[in-house]
């Protein structure tokens, strides 16, 4: 018996988020396989198990990394089987990233652009964003402090935060009930879990608007001319957007949050007749005395990703929230 190997028909596609590849993609030096810029920047190692050679990016020694809502996309896509073994050996590597909130300077902005080997324009759509924005992967922390400094100098606000702690699964709780006390309980999953929030000097809040876009196809009674009579005809494509208040909130501990949403509102002993009424008082009595952050209006509809490239169309902006609040965190716990 012979058995042949021959190359799947159909275009290449990129171990990490799976789409298409362009023929000026990183090929990996050990096992050849194609990956994008972006994806090989963000992850640094082939994906292939058993391979994991390191990916050379051409370019200086600071790494250019794609905007957030790219990263998030990617990560979404991965399980920890797939991110296993990425920060073993290279512990070594940072990731600089803007915080939002810099009043726009040209200065800054050039400062953005030179480090990204760009123009000041992309270097402003990164300061002006209302969401933290990776810039570069830096080797060392001592490279890493000396690029916040230069950022810093030029009147642009960074971090720098570990890699591997960045690039981890974006995993949250989903949490059911708010019971009121000092500090509040969360009663987590449904399953009668009650998990007490940290106090409040030791608890970040990130207010959220999760917002999910999916296409809906209209219906309508026209008049068909081939059928002599109106019948019911599919119309034009409308996209169905809807928006739901919602929280993420982390403690001291690095790890991931416990994502409170609307239908929590049963906050017990609380009598607001609305959802929202009740939605209001939830939000009130977990960010009293915390530190809060907002990634709400803007910020919100700037995340959305597809919910599962090639599968369906449905866009989501969780996973961006997910990796926006992360980076809010480490910073956070940095500070
Ligand atoms: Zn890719
Ligand atoms: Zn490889």
């Amino acid at each position: 018996m012979t058995i042949r190997i021959a190359p799947r028909g159909g275009p290449a596609t990129c171990p990490y988020c799976h789409d298409g590849l362009d023929p000026a993609a990183v090929a990996c030096a050990g096992c050849g396989v194609g990956y994008h810029d972006e994806c090989a920047a963000t992850f640094g190692r082939c994906a292939i198990l058993g391979c994991r050679v390191p990916l050379a990016v051409p370019g200086p020694e600071a790494t250019p990394l794609p905007r957030l809502v790219a990263m998030a996309s990617r990560l979404a896509a991965l399980s920890a089987t797939d991110l296993g073994g990425l920060g073993d050996d290279d512990d070594e590597s940072f990731v600089v990233a803007l915080l939002p909130g810099t009043p726009e300077h040209p200065d800054a902005s050039a400062a953005v652009g030179e480090l990204l080997g760009q123009t000041p324009y992309d270097g402003r759509l990164r300061l002006t964003s209302p969401v933290p924005e990776p810039l570069v992967r830096v080797r060392g922390r001592a490279a890493a402090d000396a690029v916040v400094q230069r950022l810093a100098g030029r009147r642009a606000r960074a971090v720098a935060l570990p890699r591997h702690a960045l690039l981890r699964p974006l995993g949250r709780t989903d949490a059911r009930e708010v019971a009121p006390g000092e500090p509040p309980r969360l009663v987590v999953d449904g399953s009668g879990w009650d998990v007490p929030l940290p106090p409040a000097a030791e608890r970040l809040v990130v207010a959220v608007q999760l917002v999910e876009v999916s296409p809906q196809t209209e219906t309508k009674n026209l008049w068909s001319e081939a059928r002599g009579r109106k019948a019911k005809v599919k119309t034009r494509r409308t996209l169905e957007r809807r928006v739901e208040p919602g929280a993420l909130v982390f403690g001291r501990a690095p790890g991931d949050p416990v994502l409170l949403r609307r239908d929590v509102a049963r906050l017990s002993g609380c009598r607001e007749p609305t959802t929202f009424g009740r939605w209001a008082r939830v939000l009130a009595e977990v960010s009293r005395g915390a530190t809060v952050e907002r990634l709400e209006g803007g910020a919100a509809s700037l995340l959305l990703t597809r919910r599962r490239p090639l599968v369906d169309q449905v866009e989501e902006n969780l996973p961006g929230l997910l990796l926006a609040a992360r980076v809010l965190h480490l910073a956070w716990l940095a500070a």
